[in-house]
């Protein structure tokens, strides 16, 4: 889908996306056919290799049980990367990698159908052995143990009832980027920021790392809209800066907080640079402030700005389970953004949900593009309902956008949160609907044989 198709903005390092997805969708004969969705995200050009690589690995699949495949959905996913040839060419990263994140969340769909619940609901309630076996533990070990993993989530089990029954009345904590992209003018991020406030966010991201002078000014216009009561929905008095839940994040007055992110612009020096610069505006962390594989360079920009009271976020591009293990060990982030289909697939976001509960760090998925808001809610369920036992520090990604080209799209409620996906049928909410695909499949879909040669 051309991101000309919709209003939006960039960022500091992909300067032209497409929004791009792509997509499987898996069958079974017999009796009662299963059917499964799953798709990974790209921004446009490559996205044709991504799915030349999800048929290959997906071949693997014919003529397996999937009953056999769901009994333990940790040892299918050891088995689908493990291929001694497909491995050449990762192991467990780029193009591979992410086609694996499609395969493995299609047969996640699949087996959340298959058993009629949505795919947070069909995690939530397995067992902590039914849990831990469904998760890729090759090569964590030295930072968690099966053992260490079942004692965390017994730990879990009392309290999983009322924290279902919580979060399905009042949501999931949500924040926005909407407003903040780069190359908005002045008064367009004015008008989105305050239409946000009114919606009911109180966490904002701002893109930065064009240009320092642009960053603070567009800074302080945001945080001059979200510190002020005047924009407060109505009835609303924001919420108190001193809060546990707002401890470490420079909420403002009204309780809100600003977060900033530079798409991997700078080197270590020049990241701590910059973003020294940027403290007037008090941003609770900066993301991505370098390359995504850069683990002791985020170490060392954690260090610099902490006595800034800048903290550090990544994980959108950090391309396995191996990459958050050392960003945790190496005490190199404050906030750990995992990303639904860039890790590959469910049962390894749960190998890091469980790796960072252990090591106190709070998730707060990436999200925006097409499909990934629909996918993380229900990563952020499991993580609050069954493995961290948390949210109020937590917030997930929300981007408005190419929502209604899924059957299930996710929703915000009137306090900025996500609500809890509760149709039965929904598995992992990622189905997009045919006429999508008829219109945007590339390069045969009707908009692009329309577009042909403009
Ligand atoms: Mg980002």
């Amino acid at each position: 889908m051309p991101l000309a198709h919709f209003e939006s903005g960039g960022v500091a390092r992909n300067t032209d996306c497409d929004y791009s997805s792509a997509y499987i969708s898996i069958f079974t004969d017999g009796e009662s056919p299963l059917v499964g969705h799953g798709m990974t995200f790209t921004i446009g050009r490559g996205n044709e290799i991504v799915c030349q690589a999800i048929a290959v690995l997906a071949d693997k699949l014919i003529g397996r049980d999937p009953e056999d495949l769901f009994k333990s959905m940790g040892k299918t996913w050891d088995w689908l990367s493990s291929d001694s040839q497909l491995r050449w060419i990762g192991p467990e990263k780029g193009v591979i990698h992410i086609a694996a994140g499609a395969v493995n969340n299609a047969l996640w769909d699949m087996f959340a159908r298959a058993q009629g619940k949505p795919l947070w609901k069909l995690v939530v309630d397995m067992t902590p052995e039914e849990l831990v076996d469904a998760t890729a533990f090759r090569y964590i070990t030295d930072a968690i143990t099966r053992d260490e993993a079942l004692a965390l989530l017994r730990a879990k089990e009392m309290g999983k009832k009322d924290r279902e029954a919580i979060v399905r009345e009042v949501g999931y904590p949500a924040y926005v980027t909407s407003a903040g992209w780069l190359g908005y003018s002045d008064d367009k991020i004015a008008r989105l920021t305050k239409e946000a406030v009114a919606a009911g966010f109180n966490h904002f991201k701002m893109k930065v790392g064009a240009d320092v002078e642009s960053d603070l000014r567009r800074g302080l216009i945001i945080r001059s809209i979200i510190d002020d009561p005047q924009y407060l929905p109505p009835g609303s008095k924001g919420r108190d800066p001193n809060n546990r839940e707002l401890q470490g994040k420079n909420a403002g007055p009204t309780g809100a907080v600003l977060m900033i992110d530079a798409n991997q612009v700078w080197d270590v020096p020049q990241a701590i640079e910059y973003v020294k610069k940027l403290e007037p505006i008090k941003p609770w962390f900066i993301e991505e402030p370098t390359a995504p594989d850069d683990i002791l360079g985020h170490a060392a920009i954690r260090k610099a700005l902490k006595p800034h009271g800048i903290g550090v976020a990544t994980g959108e591009h950090a391309h396995n389970r191996m990459v958050f293990k050392q960003l945790l060990q190496a005490q190199a982030i404050d906030v750990c953004q995992i990303d639904s289909c860039r890790l590959a697939g469910v049962s390894e976001v749960l190998s890091v949900l469980l790796m960072a509960a252990k090591f106190g760090v709070p998730v707060c998925p990436h999200a925006g593009g097409v499909g990934l808001c629909e996918y993380v809610i229900h990563l952020s369920l499991i993580d609050y309902i069954a493995v961290s036992g948390t949210m109020e520090r937590n917030v997930l990604e929300f981007v408005d956008h190419l929502h209604e080209h899924f059957l299930y799209p996710c929703s915000i409620n009137s306090k900025g949160r996500y609500n809890v996906p509760s149709n039965p049928a929904e598995g992992y909410s990622i189905e997009m609907h045919k006429q999508s695909i008829a219109e945007y499949e590339w390069p045969n879909g009707s908009y692009w044989v329309k577009t042909k040669g403009q």
